[in-house]
């Protein structure tokens, strides 16, 4: 029996991938991915933390080198501050007195040079070790991130790429990551070290000149505010504008994988200016980002420049009146100096965080979309698989989840035996297909069951179903690899002489060894270097090669020549022997051949029989078959 799905979702195999979706599940059947409430602020970033986690130890020598760093920073001013004070204004004081006394102080000023140096070299190396670690984060995580969306991707079910373009998975890939990377292996640094630097530099100036500084303080209060209402927008705009560059992409994708059908309908143009109004509108977008992202970091220079030049100008008078020394007015400086590209530094970096924000937010959706079909929790242990497999549906009822109105397949029930040859044919849009989708567990049917081996497909885990079928589709895929790949890719772990095996069987080891590298020869990208024939015989090697007990077969209806057609349907015969095949058929060859031919009419199985019992019944097939197999 064919039990109902329950709620629990597939666990990604990859067992290193956070899991960054906990409580977020999408209960049922349908993939819906499930939007994040649409935050205010840089909190979005948070979705990076399970891939931070793994990397506590580096992220904590990275914020040792940072503080140090930054502490160096803050020592210079001391030490310029000691220099003046105990090195230079004391010689001038004292220029007068004994040789001896110049000498001391001539020894005094190398020391203060010295120190000057050494926190300079110090400086330096905390930097070089900071910007190491965390350049090696950034480019960890985001490595990490790009794995982790693309294993979630690669498990998702077709639903999922029905309203998804891949051209918009390749930009978030890609782009969104890079994003990410900026942000982790430098904005936050950058950040982080002139938070910290500014942040010192600010309580040395309270230290030094309290009641000064606790007034600029204020008036940095009231501009912290506004830049973070204005931030929002460009958070938002942030957002908006890589959606446009990956609505670019999704273009480019569909079109470059059908260049020939664009350049035989001279479509080169047309489509070059569906590119370019694209871009145009995600450049315009990016001016929209720009603009606000702008305003906010001239509003934060200004603002704060103003207020600390104003706390500059009250120190000089201080100095004037004699209440402090020079040296401590050029330490003020030094310190103001650094407050003030400091809170520059962090406007520019609270700009990336937006953005990156923006790009978090949409990797994080695609990770928490979940899969409409996966693996039970408790999958039905593994049964001996026999010389062929037997399969049961059940009163299947299903619609295509986008298309929720329209049956594919209606009441559908059908048993075949092991080792049975079943020609499935009907007229196009039958639902000859969706058999085999479902078979697949590419998708569940709203009502009925499907069972091989007597077990129900939902009950079995999805890569022990998966594995028991091969298939050879109507276009036969080819991988940009070598022959001997592309045909290894039906049984991973193969030796070279079981794929080669798999080759003869399937008639195409006479083609492949005289290609120029034989076995080696790479055969271009969709196997563009093949001819049709020659494609679908590496497909059906590659099926062979897998040994699967059930084989489902979608025959090519596009006609070959005679020589071709009679190798392919010399290599199908021999993949179909000693297993339970079931085969769309196209061809008269092969529903003669099959032991049972099943007839479907818009979703419901109407006839069945053999070639001979469903001719003389002058139904369906005997006029499809007149049409069809005239020839
Ligand atoms: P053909 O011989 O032309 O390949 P077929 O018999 O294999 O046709 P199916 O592909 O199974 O037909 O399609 C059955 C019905 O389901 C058709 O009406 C088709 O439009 C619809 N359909 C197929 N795939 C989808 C999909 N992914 N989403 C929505 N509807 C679909």
């Amino acid at each position: 029996m064919v039990t109902s799905t329950s709620s629990t979702r597939e666990t990604p195999a990859g067992a290193d991938v956070p899991d960054v979706t906990s409580g977020s599940e999408v209960p049922g059947r349908t993939a819906v991915p499930t939007p994040i409430p649409t935050a205010v602020s840089p909190r979005s970033l948070s979705g990076l933390l399970p891939f931070l986690r793994p990397y506590r130890l580096q992220i904590c020598i990275a914020v040792f080198f940072l503080v140090m760093a930054a502490v160096a920073t803050l020592v210079f001013p001391l030490a310029l501050r000691s220099l003046i004070d105990g090195g230079m204004v004391d010689a001038s004081v004292t220029g007068d007195s004994a040789n001896a006394g110049k000498g001391e102080q001539l020894l005094a000023l190398r020391n203060h040079f010295l120190e000057l140096f050494a926190v300079a070299a110090a400086l330096g190396l905390f930097s070089a070790g900071r910007f190491y670690m965390v350049s090696w984060l950034g480019e960890r995580v985001t490595a990490d991130l790009r794995n982790a969306v693309y294993s979630h991707v690669v498990r998702q079910s077709p639903a999922f790429f029905e309203t998804t373009q891949t051209g918009e998975v390749l930009s978030r890939l890609t782009g969104d990551t890079t994003l990410v990377q900026t942000v982790v292996g430098s904005s936050l640094s950058l950040g982080l070290r002139n938070g910290v630097m500014g942040f010192g530099a600010l309580i040395m100036l309270v230290l030094t000149n309290p009641y000064l500084m606790v007034q600029v303080l204020a008036v940095l209060v009231l501009i912290v505010a506004p830049s973070a209402w204005f931030g929002r927008r460009v958070r938002k705009l942030s957002r908006a504008s890589q959606d446009r560059v990956a609505d670019t992409s999704a273009i480019a994708a569909e079109v470059l994988n059908a260049i020939p059908v664009v350049q035989s309908y001279t479509a080169e143009g047309r489509e070059a200016d569906r590119f370019n109004l694209s871009t145009t509108h995600a450049f315009k977008t990016a001016v929209r980002r720009t603009r606000a992202r702008a305003v906010l970091v001239a509003f934060i220079i200004i603002a704060t420049s103003a207020a600390l030049l104003w706390g500059l100008y009250q120190g000089t008078e201080a100095v004037i009146r004699g209440d402090i020394t020079a040296g401590h007015l050029g330490q003020t400086v030094v310190y103001v100096i650094i407050l003030a590209s400091a809170a520059a530094v962090l406007g520019e970096v609270y700009g990336d965080l937006l953005r990156a924000a923006g790009a978090t937010e949409r990797l994080m959706e695609l990770l928490q979309t979940r899969s409409a079909v996966f693996s039970p929790p408790n999958p039905a242990p593994a049964q001996e698989t026999r010389s062929g497999s037997a399969i049961k549906f059940d009163a299947v009822t299903f619609r295509y989840p986008s298309r929720p109105m329209q049956a594919a397949l209606t009441d559908f029930s059908l048993q075949i035996a092991p080792g049975e040859t079943v020609a499935i044919v009907g007229p196009s849009g039958a639902g000859k297909s969706t058999v085999f989708q479902l078979l697949l567990r590419f998708y569940d049917p709203q009502q009925g069951g499907i069972a091989l081996d007597n077990v129900a497909t939902r009950d079995m885990a999805l890569d022990e179903l998966r594995q028991r079928i091969g298939i050879v589709p109507q276009d036969a895929v080819i991988f940009s690899t070598s022959a001997l790949e592309n045909i290894r890719y039906g049984k991973p772990g193969a030796t070279d002489d079981e794929a080669k095996a798999a080759a003869k069987a399937a008639y195409a080891d006479e083609f492949i060894s005289s290609l120029p590298e034989g076995y080696d020869t790479f055969l271009g990208e969709r196997g563009v270097r093949l001819s049709g024939g020659q494609r679908q015989r590496i497909s059906i090697a590659r099926a062979m090669l897998k040994n699967s007990a059930l084989l489902l077969l979608d025959e090519a209806t596009s006609a070959l020549d005679a020589e071709s057609e009679r190798m392919v349907q010399a290599a199908l015969q021999s993949a179909m022997k000693g297993r339970t095949t079931l085969v769309i058929a196209h061809r008269l060859a092969t529903v003669q051949q099959a032991d049972r031919i099943i007839v479907l009419d818009h979703g419901r199985l109407v006839e069945q029989g053999t070639h001979a019992q469903l001719m003389e019944r002058g139904g369906v097939y005997a006029r499809l078959a007149a049409l069809q197999f005239s020839v």
